[in-house]
């Protein structure tokens, strides 16, 4: 899932960041109100917000408002150091879908997440990963363990094109059809130029060799990630 967390004390932001990511999903951390509401109305689409309740600039309930009066109706799950019913009420009033008290448990935050998910209905994001390198194609982003890497469109269709098939080898033909709109037109070798391109982006930097050359056919992907 891709998901929002804005929540201002920084340690327990990073220990979100970390943890979910951990968990497979692909997170962005804010640490104030006014940000916090910008990014989740344009910076997404995401599949779940965590909104803290107490927050620089903009308290999440403020957050949570200003996201349904927009018809935002991403699911979110309000983060809140008070534990009175009167704060769990102002929160599902203000349109969260559900509230964590702090501190809480990791393993019940992600429960809760995926129940959230559930309810929403939310069609699961397909992000390809091989190892440490992980393709969100429809976010169009990549990253190499915590580093993002910033990559073409058509970088990223022949990445894609290669990830969805760990460690099969694919012509460079296939490539071609899939990524290109006019494939016919087109000498099949061009796609070397792109992986040229892409392994000096996702292999080099980090001393890996993630895709690897079959001769005669095309590409294979490294499961593993090279
Ligand atoms: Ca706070």
């Amino acid at each position: 899932m891709r998901i929002l967390v804005v929540e201002d004390e920084a340690g327990l932001a990073e220990s979100l960041r970390l943890g979910l990511s951990a968990d497979g999903h692909w997170v962005e951390v804010v640490h104030d109100g006014h940000r916090g509401l910008d990014l989740a109305l344009t910076g997404g689409p995401y599949d779940a917000v965590l909104l803290d309740l107490m927050l620089p600039g903009l308290g999440g309930h403020e957050i949570c408002t200003r996201m349904r009066a927009h018809g935002d109706r991403t699911p979110v799950l309000m983060l809140t150091a008070k534990d009175g019913e009167h704060d769990e009420a102002d929160g599902l009033d203000a349109g969260a879908d559900d509230y964590l008290t702090k501190p809480f448990s990791f393993v019940v935050l992600a429960a809760r997440l995926r129940a959230l998910a559930r309810r929403a209905g939310t069609p699961r994001v397909d992000v390809l990963r091989a190892g440490d390198l992980v393709l969100d194609p429809s976010g169009r982003r990549c990253r190499r363990g915590e580093r993002e890497i910033e990559l073409t469109a058509r970088e990223l269709g022949v990445l894609a094109c290669l990830m969805e098939r760990p460690g099969r080898a694919v012509a460079k033909q296939d490539i071609l059809d899939e990524v290109w709109d006019v494939p016919h037109a087109i000498d099949p070798n061009i796609v070397e130029v792109y992986v040229s391109s892409l392994r000096r982006k996702i292999d080099a930097p980090f001393g890996r060799r993630s895709i690897l050359t079959v001769h005669g056919t095309g590409y294979r992907m490294a499961p593993d990630g090279g």
